[in-house]
């Protein structure tokens, strides 16, 4: 590399602040026109949704690489060289990267190699104010006069159903009260955890777990509980990335262990819990170690859902609890879309029903590259 092009690349990484702004740039969908380091054109179709931190750092982007569309993961580094840096050439969580985009090329590459043989595309991002803002079409959806509260409460009724389903062919093979389990401990392990929370739903069986807890009192039973949960979730790998101490696997399973001796105390089967009245609140949920925010993902992911499913409620209490639920707070992954859709005063998200709304429309729209399509793109800009 010449001292000018060392220079040059030097020049273009320090143009952005960090890692972070590189990440927010490519986050807000950078127009074009943008090159390849191959020389290839690139337009950005949608840039994906922020990773949870065990893997790259956007998911499900879209772009159009010489007239190819591709669908993928996207990494960001400051440098191209982080890449080599941080071992993702040879991690398999890195495999459906589709582009990297890099503040400055500092290698003699014009695409990054992984061990899989893929040679990714890299982009060297334009400094900052070099490009204008990706502005998809439902950012004029208020302006226009959608009712975007009412269509994202529409999909979120769809998500519900969908969950219902789940929980309707969980119950028929065990019951009405072991589909509420599995599914509460999916709720509370949470999406960062999927293997630790299939290791609990496919190996246990609350009935045997509540013969185990005995007839002792509340605190008794939870610790024999947490004994009889653990041993399952041993040797899963826990999810990379930085996590509040409260979310790791272990004081889930803790929390899980608590929630189930209160709604099952001593006698009362495997049933559905006497506890969850039709309609409750998230109030029935929390506890030790499930403060607001977790009860509702257990309302929202597993109460309701069962209620509804099971027929352990009836529909007009399930539906009325959903409509009424709070949202937990709007996930990372969801910002930029509350973005578009009037910033977090709008609150567009404000119910967990509109929040899942939201995650249904980000999984079946604009991971797809559905801008234009979809239920919050005007009429004027479809096509
Ligand atoms: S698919 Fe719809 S909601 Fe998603 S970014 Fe495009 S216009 Fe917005």
């Amino acid at each position: 590399m010449s001292s000018e092009s060392a220079a040059r690349r030097t020049a273009a990484a320090a143009a952005w602040a960090s890692e972070a702004a590189l990440a927010d740039a490519w986050a807000a969908g950078p127009g074009g026109p943008l090159r390849l380091a191959d020389g290839r054109p690139l337009r950005v179709v949608f840039p994906g949704v922020p990773g949870d931190g065990t893997g790259p750092d956007f998911r499900g982007a879209m772009v159009d690489l010489a007239g190819d569309l591709v669908r993928g993961d996207v990494e960001v580094h400051l440098r191209h060289s982080g890449w080599f840096a941080h071992g993702h050439d040879r991690d398999a969580a890195y495999a459906g990267v589709v582009l990297h985009v890099v503040g400055a090329n500092d290698l003699p590459l014009a695409a990054t190699p992984h061990a899989s043989g893929r040679r990714v595309p890299v982009l060297e991002l334009p400094p900052p104010g070099a490009l204008p803002g990706f502005v998809p079409p439902c950012a004029f959806a208020r302006t226009a006069g959608l009712p975007v509260e009412e269509r994202l409460g529409r999909l979120g009724l769809r998500r519900l159903r969908m969950k219902a389903n789940r929980a309707a062919l969980l119950a028929a093979e065990r019951g009405a009260g072991e589909a509420l389990f599995a599914l509460t401990a999916g709720a509370l392990l949470g999406p960062a955890h999927r293997a630790a929370a299939g290791a609990l739903q496919g190996q246990l069986r609350l009935a045997a777990l509540l013969d185990l807890a005995g007839s002792g009192d509340a605190a008794a039973r939870r610790l024999a509980l947490t004994a009889a949960l653990r041993p399952a979730i041993a040797g899963v790998p826990a999810a990379a990335g930085r996590r509040r101490p409260a979310a790791a696997p272990a004081r889930r399973v803790e929390a899980l262990a608590a929630l189930a001796a209160r709604w099952w105390p001593p006698g009362a089967g495997a049933a559905w819990p006497g506890a969850l009245a039709p309609g409750c609140g998230w109030q029935a949920a929390a506890g030790p170690g499930i403060g607001r925010a977790a009860a509702i993902e257990v309302m929202a992911n597993a109460v309701i859902p069962a209620g509804l499913g099971t027929g352990a409620w009836p529909e007009s209490a399930a539906l009325a609890a959903w409509e009424t639920l709070p949202a937990p707070g709007t996930y990372g992954r969801l910002r930029p879309l509350e973005r578009w859709l009037g910033g977090a005063a709008a609150r567009p998200f404000a119910t967990a029903a509109r929040l899942q709304g939201g995650l249904l429309l980000q999984t079946d729209y604009c991971e797809r590259g559905a801008c234009g399509r979809c239920p919050l793109s005007p009429p004027a800009a479809r096509w």
